[in-house]
């Protein structure tokens, strides 16, 4: 039996079209002991490929996290399926705030070490002694208070187009860093402050509010769900809205919008702007932002550089990327020698000392 994505994007992308029936796009996570990751991501993938899901979900002995999408229709079918499994039943799934049936093109289930690259020794600490969980409306009245600092658990190329008011944002590039940058920063107020904290779905907390109680903080709580949960949350019981921008998404949606604000530039020219975009140069595909004018000016690329290459022949740019990976640079996009605007914005949005912290 075929266990893995048979179709390319593309062709999935047609079939998708050709259905025309509406998906829905979701995630949700569960730290849970799964004493064999291969085996129970076999059976997933069997019963989820005849369900047409689509989707990147990642299993290891501590668990699972999954963001994917499904036909509209299949949803109780999935349901009923994660109900039949001890630890997924029940599970909160995160509805995302903006659909798109193109949101994913391809089923990847993935078996790794940890459900989120966190750079953690587990080992160190006691990851169940987590922080305490507050919905919407505890976490609007939690942020509203003098003795309160919050932090944005996300990435700098995250937090860039949207986060909470008030929101200390780490320029940070992974998870792991901002936990030492946190941490020293609030040394002093680790028993006196309430440290409260978010991240997309909420999985990111989950560790992170055990690690800094670890390290001697009194008071963490986190957001439940995270910006989506809380966003849903807001529209059902009619509270203030206290995000501003956009929400990043790591599927071809690339970010969902929760309020009208745009709080991000084009990283070539400085206009408003919070569309992200990967740079055309395959060899290149440096995630960053840019406007319609520069689109149009670079040839979506992100450097006069990355211009002429695609201008070459084809095989002239493959034989130029031989042998060269980009994996690791792509979400580098604030950090790139090649947006010079971007770099000096850098300074500027430095926040972190003139926070309220
Ligand atoms: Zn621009
Ligand atoms: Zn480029």
């Amino acid at each position: 039996m075929q266990l893995y994505n048979k179709l390319s994007a593309k062709e999935r992308a047609a079939l998708i079209e050709e259905a025309g029936k509406d998906r829905l796009t979701l995630s949700f996570y569960q730290y849970a002991k799964i004493e064999n990751p291969q085996e129970f991501r076999d059976q997933l993938f069997i019963v989820w490929d005849k369900l047409d899901v689509l989707g990147r979900i990642y299993i290891a002995n501590e668990g699972i996290n999954g963001q994917l999408s499904l036909p509209a229709d299949r949803f109780n079918a999935f349901k009923t399926h994660l109900d039949t499994i001890d630890f997924l039943k029940d599970i909160r799934l995160n509805i995302a705030v903006e659909q798109d049936n193109m949101s994913f093109l391809k089923l990847k289930v993935k078996v790794r070490k940890k459900i989120v690259a966190d750079g953690l020794n587990d080992e160190t600490f006691d990851v169940t002694n987590k922080g305490v969980h507050v919905g919407a409306e505890k976490f609007n009245e939690l942020i509203e208070d003098d003795n309160t600092v919050l932090v944005d658990m996300r990435n700098h190329y995250e937090s860039e187009i949207g986060h909470f008011k008030n929101a200390v944002t780490p320029d940070v590039d992974t998870f792991r860093e901002s936990l030492d940058i946190i941490e020293d920063d609030l040394k002093e107020h680790k028993e006196d402050k309430n440290l409260v904290m978010y991240c997309t779905g909420g999985i990111r907390c989950e560790k992170a509010s055990a690690y800094f109680k670890h390290k001697g903080f009194k008071n963490v709580f986190q957001l439940e769900g995270g910006i989506i949960e809380y966003t849903r949350q807001v529209k059902e019981q009619d509270l203030e809205n206290k995000f501003i921008g956009k929400n990043f998404v790591f599927d071809e949606r690339r970010a969902e919008k929760i309020s009208d604000d745009v709080i991000a530039q084009c990283h070539q020219c400085g206009a408003p702007c919070d569309v992200h975009t990967n740079c055309a140069n395959d060899a290149c595909h440096l995630l960053f932002i840019q406007c319609d004018k520069c689109k149009a000016e670079m040839d979506n690329c992100c450097s006069s550089t990355c211009k002429e290459i695609i201008a070459l022949p084809y095989e002239e740019q493959k034989a130029l990327r031989k042998g060269q990976g980009n994996s690791n640079d792509i979400f580098k996009k604030g950090r790139s020698e090649n947006l010079p605007f971007k770099k000096d914005l850098r300074n500027i949005s430095d926040n972190f000392k003139s926070n309220k912290a």
